[in-house]
């Protein structure tokens, strides 16, 4: 057993700290306040090669795995959860294509999204269905050596700036099929961003899919397999939510041991009470265990197996974590935590998404309750 980084990873992420200080953190609060999607951040991180931290150079990356992911998306998500999302949740597609594609949607499809030279976007939600696959309603007709998507998408992230979509239909088998879509293909319109609590900036739009028609090819994976796509990429996707929320909840710490320290109250830093040192002592406990939680499901990964037990607890547990942690940095700050000029607040807001998005808590639970009691 071995808890210590190698040197790569460790330079990547104190690179990744320096990176989200200087660069992130002052667009921080004001992505926030406008909801708009970060373009020029998203820009620098393809500089640094974010979108390529899990994948081999073969396919346009880095090749250092995916304990690097986790540790690049916590410490921008230190900085803000949105720009963290942005890179956490490219892996969708990215791993879809990595473990499913064939060769040739590698190289056109995949290649593009790892060099971040395009963005894509993840498209299974639907209006009446998150968490539930039967409930598809989208459909994928077959018409000569073509499919015709009809239906509409809920929350997709990122939609209205990504330029290739992996939508999820039922095809006339009556399974789910996953396809590559190019989001300029006539009929794939992006309506109304989705206006949410956190994640602000995000761009998680409706999409609605008029009769849009593609290629055969670019049917991903078994006709019908796209469920077990979903599943295998959104596994890894948990651990980009479980990192975010130990980014989010390290940045609640760090603010409230400095805010403890020069909050005076009963003629003396409000860090000397014992109720205000239980707190942060708790906050420190509960964020050590959730990161090495994430690291070990994505050092797992690295390992070549499944996750997808391993990453819904450490999904579940984090973001839980987050939302407790978040809440008594509230606490530590008295009044001032409520306030919107204070980035509590926003970390308060931020921390229940990881709760939501990418599958409830409730769904992680049933993934592994179902494995103990197989
Ligand atoms: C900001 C944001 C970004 C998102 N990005 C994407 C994206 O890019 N692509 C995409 O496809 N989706 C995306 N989503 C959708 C997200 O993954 C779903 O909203 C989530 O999976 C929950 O689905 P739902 O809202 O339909 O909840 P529902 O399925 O309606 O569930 C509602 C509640 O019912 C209960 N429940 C449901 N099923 C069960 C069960 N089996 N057992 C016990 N209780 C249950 C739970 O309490 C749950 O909270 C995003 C969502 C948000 C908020």
């Amino acid at each position: 057993m071995d808890f210590n980084l190698s040197e790569r990873e460790k330079m990547i992420q104190s690179t990744a700290r320096e990176f989200a200080v200087n660069e992130v953190l002052p667009r921080a609060a004001e992505i926030d306040r406008t909801a708009e999607f970060p373009h020029d951040v998203v820009g620098k991180m393809v500089k640094m090669g974010y979108f390529g931290l899990a994948y081999p150079a073969e396919y346009g990356g880095s090749g250092c795995g995916y304990v690097a992911y986790a540790l690049v998306i916590e410490q921008l998500a230190r900085a803000s959860m949105t720009v963290a999302a942005i890179v956490a949740v490219s892996i969708l597609s990215e791993e879809s294509l990595f473990r499913f594609g064939s060769e040739a949607q590698k190289r056109k499809h995949l290649v593009p999204l790892v060099q971040g030279d395009v963005l894509g976007c993840f498209c299974f939600t639907e209006p009446a269905t998150g968490s539930d696959p039967k409930a598809v309603a989208t459909r994928a007709r077959r018409d000569g050596g073509y499919y015709v998507i009809e239906g509409e998408k809920n929350f997709i992230s990122m939609a209205a700036a990504a330029s290739q979509a992996l939508v999820f239909a039922k095809d006339d088998t009556g399974r789910v099929s996953s396809f590559i879509v190019p989001t300029a293909a006539a009929g794939f319109q992006v309506r109304e961003p989705c206006e949410t609590l956190g994640l602000r900036g995000f761009g998680a739009c409706v999409v609605h899919l008029d009769s849009v028609r593609v290629p055969e090819e670019n049917l991903v994976g078994e006709k019908g397999g796209g469920y077990e796509i979903m599943l295998e990429a959104i596994s890894v996707e948990r651990i980009g939510v479980a990192s975010q929320a130990v980014g989010v909840a390290r940045a609640a710490l760090d603010l409230s041991v400095e805010y403890a320290k020069q909050r005076i109250a009963y003629e003396k830093p409000i860090s000397r009470m014992p109720t205000i040192q239980w707190l942060l002592a708790e906050m420190a406990s509960r964020i050590e265990a959730g990161r090495w939680l994430s690291y070990r499901g994505a050092f797992l990964r690295d390992q070549g197996q499944s996750i997808r037990h391993d990453s819904a607890m450490a999904k579940l547990f984090c973001s839980q974590m987050a939302v407790e942690v978040t809440r008594m940095g509230m606490q530590v700050h008295g009044a001032y935590g409520t306030m919107k000029s204070l980035a509590m607040e926003r970390l308060y807001r931020v921390a229940k998404m990881t709760e939501v998005y990418v599958g409830v808590s409730e769904i992680q639970r049933a993934i592994i309750a179902s494995q103990l009691i197989q």
